[in-house]
């Protein structure tokens, strides 16, 4: 059945369209259809070996990019839905925000970050981007996905001014400070939601952080004194997971009743009105926005500078600035393909075009296959 849209949500039948001019689908809408080139690609089965902030071998139920993207489209749908938004559309986003994550998460990202500093850089919103638009090699007709403008538009969170220069229509709003459809900024806060949670369940399971340690936040805290005192006898883990469950749960009722009242104290007449907004609707309560800052200091400070994840976090900079370092001296480093690309590049647009595809490569691989091709070197 037709998901029943607000006037302000994004209708596939007025999307803004493909790059690559396409006949319509036909049985599904324009967003599906965008949603399951999505899932049908490599870069999105890759997400399953891909960390978030434990590598991958660390254990087998802790989150990777994959379990993310599903976490997120899963909260993102639940609010559109009852929001009226196009929850086809926040799916196929929410399922490509991470296509272009390096290995070995924000580490990685900032290693090759590093590595690329003279040749453009590297920022993994733009590499999601690049993804879908060049990278993924699968249909005759055209390069990349050929998604919809709304699906690129809410992928492109986040981007330097100067590279917005060179995005075209989608740069734009970066450049006019202008807001994305209400499903990009859905997909974006979802994504909060779902890393700062599950960042905890991680951090609790792995036992890098502990309960003590949380009831410093008056956000945890009002939840841990409701649980302990529903449920006195029940196990640290149970404790664990109803804790992070509530804290789900309470994030997603402020965001909903919040951006709701927002919406409709604005009442845009349609999309194109949401993006000429100077600011977003879709976001917390103030007192909210201040626990969440709470939780990702404690976060910060606990755990991702926490002397294990931090061996981690140079391990992994070790390894892409070796390997980047390897292949950049020497593209026939990288297989046939990647090696032709690489020296194709370089003749065209320098150094810097080699660099690129270079960097392409290595943040196609997932954790292990950056380990195992760092011990080959
Ligand atoms: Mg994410």
């Amino acid at each position: 059945m037709e998901q029943l849209l607000a006037k302000y949500a994004a209708n596939p039948l007025q999307t803004r369209g493909r790059k690559h001019v396409e006949s319509p689908p036909t049985g599904r809408s324009e967003f599906q259809r965008d949603r399951d080139r999505v899932i049908h690609s490599a870069a999105f089965r890759r997400l399953v070996y891909k960390t978030q902030v434990f590598v991958n071998h660390e254990g087998d139920l802790y989150r990777t990019r994959l379990t993310h993207s599903l976490e997120v489209a899963q909260i993102a749908r639940t609010i559109a839905r009852t929001m009226s938004l196009n929850e086809d559309l926040v799916e196929a986003i929410s399922l490509s925000h991470d296509l272009g994550h390096t290995p070995f998460g924000h580490a990685g990202q900032d290693s090759l970050n590093t590595c690329m500093q003279n040749y453009g850089g590297f920022e993994h919103n733009i590499q999601s981007l690049r993804v879908v638009e060049v990278l993924e090699n699968r249909y005759v007709d055209f390069k990349g996905l050929n998604l919809t403008f709304e699906t690129r538009e809410g992928i492109l969170k986040h981007c330097s001014l100067k590279n917005a220069a060179t995005l075209g229509k989608l740069g734009m709003r970066f450049i006019k400070r202008h807001q994305p459809s209400l499903e990009a900024q859905l997909a974006n806060v979802a994504d909060e939601i779902a890393y700062n949670n599950h960042d905890v369940d991680d951090g609790l399971r792995s036992g890098l952080i502990n309960l003590e340690q949380l009831t410093n936040i008056p956000f945890f805290c009002e939840q841990l004194e409701r649980v302990r005192s529903s449920y006195p006898n029940i196990s640290k883990t149970q404790t664990n997971h109803e804790i992070v469950r509530r804290m789900i749960n309470v994030s997603i009722t402020d965001l909903l009743s919040t951006s709701q009242q927002m919406v409709n104290r604005i009442d845009p007449s349609s999309a194109d009105e949401v993006r000429a907004l100077e600011k977003p609707l879709i976001g917390f309560s103030e007192p909210f926005i201040e626990g969440q800052l709470a939780v990702k200091r404690f976060l910060s400070e606990a755990l991702y500078r926490h002397p294990r994840v931090q061996r981690m976090t140079e391990q992994a900079t070790e390894v892409v600035t070796a390997l980047f370092d390897a292949f950049i001296e020497k593209y026939d480093g990288m297989p046939d393909e990647h090696a032709q690309l690489a020296r194709q590049s370089h003749k065209e647009t320098g150094i810097a075009g080699g660099a690129r595809i270079v960097a392409d490569y290595i943040a196609g691989m997932t954790d292990r296959f950056a380990l195992q091709t760092y011990e080959e070197l």
